[in-house]
């Protein structure tokens, strides 16, 4: 197939080229005027922009969560996320309390089989383990771990714990995520609430300030100094976090930083609203002040990614805990945190580019190639470079696109940007040489997505081996 007359957008930059895709499913060559070949099917891309498919490397399919469970499960986020332009997507693996790591994982590997994209998987720890089991995750593609400082009754690890599986991480060539949030604090914060009547849902928000989580930020990032780890600061929220990391990598802690478009379009207000219920997620959205440094951390390379964080609920069961009447008493700690978000990251972030806050090159970096970088995907993912998997996005710069629920694909039935229209959208996408999404209908099936093994971070420490 040749993919000809639009502007390719890639790590090389912004050019016009057209996209010869070979019948391997890899990227056969990129260049201006390639003539078409006896039988190749052509896709007149004149107009548009033709760019490596999204990377979101933050995903929790079908993940429980206390009594619900997130509504997509892999077939039905999998596919949200093609018709949205993301053709990988990075899950993790979020074992119970005592269960064993390495079964979760392959727990997970038969939930991700029903995948219309490719996907790879984090690994979460909640204790120590042997580092046997660190090295058995990587020699199986799972190169990076998360530890989550918050959330003591379910997920959080003590900080003794960050140091040995930092360690472990380093000596393995894994990376360390990071959810970052005091959780001791939070609770005592929670409690008081509480105790205090403070039930309803902005209460989430300030048992949750930004100073928790700019806190254990730092924290994280000075146990990555101590251990010489290199670490990955998941869904950054707020400038405060962001001081942290910055003042890390001054002084050369090797730390990436991740942020969510719900962080960037959304603020605390929606927690005061009505259907406050449906904008719980975790960081809590922040004082619109916040999103200005976020925008700037991404526009000057402080933040390396963004993630989806996608972890949808129904809109009953975010209310499964609280009367949900008006005016009834609703308990804040009650409601599971987790947005909708596979399918709109792209837009949503090309909705900046057409702003001025950030480039077309930005976008891309951000949503495909640093995330394919930072996860031991590159080249491979997030490229266009000849031999890359040929999963590509033409992307039409001015086709309309509503983000509300009933414009969207993703197995929920609220979105946090109701009554948005997008301007640009993908009018086709390939997985591996296929076409999957053509003019905003799936066409793939579940189950064409493969298990990506990713690689390791290389023994320097510096970035991924590539090439497995
Ligand atoms: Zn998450």
């Amino acid at each position: 197939m040749l993919i000809g007359g639009g502007t390719v957008i890639d790590e090389v930059g912004e050019r016009p080229a057209d996209v010869r895709v070979g019948d391997d499913g890899r990227v056969a060559e990129v260049a201006a005027g390639l003539t078409p070949r006896p039988g190749e099917k052509v896709h007149d891309a004149t107009g548009k922009l033709v760019l490596p498919g999204g990377v979101d490397p933050h995903t929790h399919m079908q993940l429980p969560v206390g009594a619900v469970r997130v509504s997509d499960d892999f077939a039905s986020g999998t596919r949200a996320a093609a018709l949205g332009g993301t053709t990988t997507i990075i899950d993790y693996v979020t074992p119970e309390r005592g269960e064993d790591p390495l079964g979760a994982a392959a727990r997970w590997r038969t939930l991700a089989e029903p995948s219309a994209i490719d996907w790879g998987l984090h690994l979460s720890f909640t204790a120590v383990v042997a580092e046997s089991v660190v090295a058995a995750a990587v020699e199986d593609g799972i190169t990076s771990f998360k530890l989550y400082l918050a959330y003591p009754d379910r997920l959080q690890v003590d900080d003794g714990t960050v140091v040995a599986l930092m360690r472990a991480a380093r000596r393995q060539g894994a990376l360390v995520t990071l959810h970052c949030e005091n959780g001791a604090a939070i609770e005592e914060l929670r409690r008081e609430a509480l105790a205090e009547g403070r039930t309803g849902v902005i209460e989430h928000a300030r048992t949750r300030p930004p100073l928790l989580e700019a806190e254990a930020t730092s924290r994280a990032a000075v146990l990555a100094e101590l251990t010489g780890a290199a670490i990955y600061i998941v869904h950054v929220s707020c400038a405060d976090a962001l001081a942290a990391i910055r003042a890390a990598r001054e002084r050369g802690v090797r730390i990436q930083a991740e942020t969510c478009p719900q962080y960037l379009f959304l603020d605390e207000t929606r927690l005061e609203g009505p259907d406050a219920e449906d904008f719980v997620c975790t960081p809590p959205l922040r004082p619109t002040r916040h999103a200005a440094s976020l925008w700037a951390g991404l526009a000057n390379g402080w933040i390396q990614t963004i993630g989806t964080d996608h972890c949808p609920f129904t809109r009953a069961d975010r209310r499964v805990g609280t009367t949900g009447e008006p005016g009834g008493v609703r308990d804040f700690t009650q409601i599971p945190g987790g947005l909708p978000g596979v399918e709109t990251r792209l837009a949503l972030i090309w909705s900046a580019v057409r702003d001025g806050r950030i480039t077309a090159a930005d976008w891309v970096r951000l949503c495909c190639a640093a995330p394919a970088q930072a996860f031991g995907l590159w080249p491979r993912k997030g490229s266009l470079a000849a031999g890359a998997d040929a999963d590509v996005v033409v992307w039409d710069p001015e086709r309309r696109h509503g983000l509300g629920a009933g414009d969207l694909d993703m197995a929920v039935d609220h979105s946090p940007y109701e009554g948005m229209v997008a301007t640009g959208w993908p009018e086709l996408v390939l997985s591996r040489g296929r076409v999957i999404v053509r003019d905003e209908s799936f066409v793939g099936d579940p189950g064409w997505g493969r298990y990506l093994a990713r690689s390791p971070l290389s023994p320097d420490g510096g970035a991924p081996v590539t090439g497995r």
